[in-house]
Parts: C-alpha cells; sequence; structure tokens
C-alpha cells in the first residue's frame, strides 16, 4: 500500500480542490468494501463465474524446448471474460460503485479495451455507463465501440485538444468534478489521483495471488516474472505478492516501438527522455519533449502507447526491485508468431512484448529454473493490426470484398425490423 497515497516520491493528489471529498470518500469506502466479508464474497463469486478465474498456467513445453533454457510457463490472464486482465479491475470498481450508492460509471478509454470491460461489468451489475473516447480513437477502434454500445454504454466522442485517450481523461475529470455525487470514475490503470493506484493494484492483485499458488502446486523454482507496462495495472497486480520478497526477478517490458528516438517508443524507465513530473493527478516518471511538453509515444500495441507510467512501479524501479527492458515492435511481433507457432496460443500485441523479454531471460537462465511471463490479453482483438503486417495483400483484398458485398446489399438483416 502507498504512504499517504505516495510510493516513495510518486503518486500523490493532484487535483483541483472539488475533487479532493470525492477521492476521500472513494478510500474510505475501498477500506470498508475490503474488510467487509460479503462484498468480497460477491467479488469472489464474480471473478469465478463472470470472468472465469482462475485463469489457467500453461506449461510452454514447445517453447521451452526450441528457446533451450529455462521452463516457460504463461499465466493465460487473456483467457478472462473479454479478452484481457482489464475486466478485474472493471468489474472490483463496479461493485464498489454500486456499494457506495453510485448510479453511474463514467470512463476513459483509448483503444477501448478498458471502455469494453468497463461496459461489460455495468451491464452485469446494473450500472449506467458512459464511456469518453478521443474522436480520432472513436474512428479508428469501430469493432470495440459497436461492443461496448451493445452491452448499452454511451461512448461519447471526444473533440477538444488532439482528440485521443489525453483528452478523453480531461473531458471525464470534467464530468466527474460535476456528478460525482451520483457517479464513479472507473479509473482502467493503476495510476491517476491516490487511492486509485491502490484500488487498481488491489482488484489486479488477483493475478499475483493465483500465480503464486499455482508456482507452489508445482515446485516450480522461479527466475523471473515478466509482465508489459503501459499504465502498469497487469504488471503491479502480478508482481504484487513478490514486491516485498527479493527475489524472484520482478521484469516489466516497455514498448520500444520503431527506434529509440523522442515519438518513436514509449520508454519511461531506461531511455533518457522521460522526467518527474506531474499530470493526470499524480506525479510519476513522463516522457517530455525537448520543450519539456508531453511527448508523443509510439507503440504498435495501443494498450502500451502512453507517456507516463503508475507511481508504484516507477518507485519499485528506481528502487531496483524492479527491472525494466523495453521490446521493438519488430520484436514483439517476432514473439508473437513464435509461440502462436509453438504452443497454439495468440498472445495480445501488449503481452507480446512481455513474451519477448522472457524468451531473451530464459535462454539465459538455467533449465531447472522456471520464467513466468503473464499473457495480459489475448491477440484475437488486434486482426485488424497484425494482418495488414503479416498478410498485407490478402487483407486489403479482404476487405476490399467486404465491402463490396455491404454496398451490393447482400446479407444485410435489418435488427429487429425496426431500423
Ligand atoms: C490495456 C492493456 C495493457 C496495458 O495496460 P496496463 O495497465 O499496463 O496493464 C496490457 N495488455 C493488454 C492486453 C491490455 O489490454
Amino acid at each position: 500500500m502507498s504512504e499517504n497515497g505516495y510510493f516513495s516520491r510518486f503518486g500523490g493528489r493532484y487535483v483541483a480542490e472539488i475533487l479532493r471529498r470525492p477521492l476521500e470518500e472513494l478510500e474510505t469506502a475501498f477500506a470498508g468494501a475490503m474488510a467487509d466479508p460479503a462484498f468480497v464474497a460477491e467479488l469472489e463469486e464474480l471473478r469465478a463465474d463472470f470472468i472465469g478465474r482462475p485463469t489457467p498456467f500453461l506449461y510452454a513445453e514447445n517453447a521451452t524446448r526450441e528457446t533451450g533454457g529455462a521452463r516457460i510457463y504463461v499465466k493465460m490472464e487473456g483467457l478472462a471474460h473479454t479478452g484481457a486482465h482489464k475486466i478485474n479491475n472493471a468489474i472490483g470498481q463496479a461493485l464498489l460503485a454500486r456499494r457506495m450508492g453510485k448510479k453511474r460509471v463514467i470512463a476513459e478509454t483509448g483503444a477501448g479495451q478498458h471502455g469494453l470491460a468497463t461496459a461489460s461489468a455495468c451491464a452485469k451489475l446494473g450500472l449506467e455507463c458512459v464511456v469518453y473516447m478521443g474522436e480520432v480513437d472513436v474512428r479508428r477502434q469501430q469493432p470495440n465501440v459497436a461492443s461496448m454500445e451493445l452491452y448499452g454504454a454511451r461512448v461519447v466522442a471526444v473533440t477538444s485538444g488532439s482528440r485521443v485517450l489525453k483528452d478523453a481523461i480531461n473531458e471525464a475529470m470534467r464530468d466527474w468534478a460535476s456528478s460525482f455525487a451520483d457517479t464513479h470514475y472507473l479509473i482502467g490503470s493503476a495510476l491517476g489521483p491516490a487511492p486509485f493506484p491502490d484500488i487498481v493494484r488491489t482488484f489486479q492483485s488477483v493475478i499475483g495471488t493465483e500465480t503464486a499458488e499455482q508456482i507452489r502446486a508445482r515446485g516450480l523454482d522461479v527466475e523471473a516474472l515478466v509482465a508489459c507496462v503501459g499504465g502498469g495495472s497487469n504488471a503491479i497486480g502480478f508482481f504484487s505478492p513478490f514486491t516485498t520478497l527479493s527475489s524472484p526477478r520482478l521484469i516489466g517490458a516497455e514498448a520500444g516501438g520503431v527506434g529509440p528516438g523522442v515519438g518513436e517508443n514509449a520508454v519511461r524507465m531506461t531511455g533518457t527522455a522521460a522526467s518527474d513530473g506531474i499530470l493526470q493527478g499524480y506525479k510519476s516518471r513522463f516522457l517530455v519533449d525537448a520543450d519539456g511538453q508531453v511527448a508523443e509515444t509510439r507503440s504498435i500495441s495501443a494498450g502500451l502507447d502512453y507517456p507516463g507510467i503508475g507511481p508504484e512501479l516507477a518507485a519499485l524501479g528506481e528502487s531496483g526491485r524492479i527491472e525494466f527492458t523495453s521490446v521493438p515492435d519488430a520484436a514483439a511481433l517476432e514473439a508473437l508468431a513464435f509461440f502462436a507457432r509453438t504452443e497454439g496460443v495468440l498472445f495480445a500485441l501488449e503481452s507480446a512484448h512481455a513474451g519477448a523479454a522472457a524468451l531473451e531471460v530464459a535462454r539465459r537462465a538455467p533449465k531447472d529454473k522456471a520464467v513466468i511471463v503473464n499473457m495480459s490479453g489475448r491477440g484475437d482483438k488486434d486482426i485488424f493490426i497484425t494482418s495488414p503486417v503479416f498478410r498485407p495483400e490478402e487483407w486489403r483484398r479482404f476487405l476490399r470484398a467486404e465491402l463490396e458485398r455491404l454496398e451490393s446489399g447482400v446479407d444485410i438483416h435489418v435488427f429487429g425490423g425496426s431500423r
């Protein structure tokens, strides 16, 4: 847990005066909920029956043989409902919101994965859901927008600023400042003003708790745990039972993008472009450009394409407990293809960064050790990004044919006959 909202010098609660009260209310309600056996029991039931927990723990035997080093295991978090770890946090916070008597939940989303998880959780728990999304992202991420709407959420296209994630966050903050009496702001990663980093880590720590149990059941001697790091929620949840121990090694994989230059990646913890800053209510390491402005970032994986990092990870990185490494787009794609071919498992692009880093570590470690990679999501969602890379011509032909089919009017049935 943080101390007064801080992890060493990172974290805090840098918000407008009006938001101090709802954040304090949230902190008190969260502590009360986690101490209430009835809340915990309901959360456990949703984890089992709605999310599908515990998620499996796969011995990647073929991948291990080809790599020739330590035994590789995959925590199959991508088999969670809605395809990634984000649902762990969404269902936890939605349950907390309902307990607090809130009727409405707002969220921000970039690529749409957090919006999707939030919309699904709100549908299940009977909460109204509004998702703020930059207009640019709405246009790029139509499949996720469509799913959110099916779950009954209202997706608001944000037209201010550069019309992407940071603008969606500003808009959600603005909404919350005037609506907190009946509205919960469901933040999607282990960042933002206190107590959000503690809340998100707590709900995501189910990944690490299960992993610790799965390690024990198999009697493994673990060399390292490896996770990808965007805002940092899957990593801190996966690492959480181990951060106060001196082993195993904990390794965070950041997006190396297309190169080391400013704007070419999203490397905050290695590299030289990050510095201390305060953004979106918390103090951490942020990527900045020559003018001291928040820099553009770049990654093939939307989930790692973010200029900041959760404050607890920043602190644990500086203390040396968590090691960071960066993985370029090309290496992530290679690892994605490798695990698909050897194990029949399709990693999300984000998770494939961790997969690539895990292969590196396993290669150099003794055969009697284990390296465990958190597959934070499954790759089905990335078909629009991976297909143009792996099969550009076939994909172009497919899209053209789909468009022609739609425009010819064949096979289109009007839903309910009323539209
Ligand atoms: C959103 C996302 C991430 C990055 O978010 P964190 O908060 O860093 O975990 C990683 N993997 C997948 C599959 C995601 O959807």
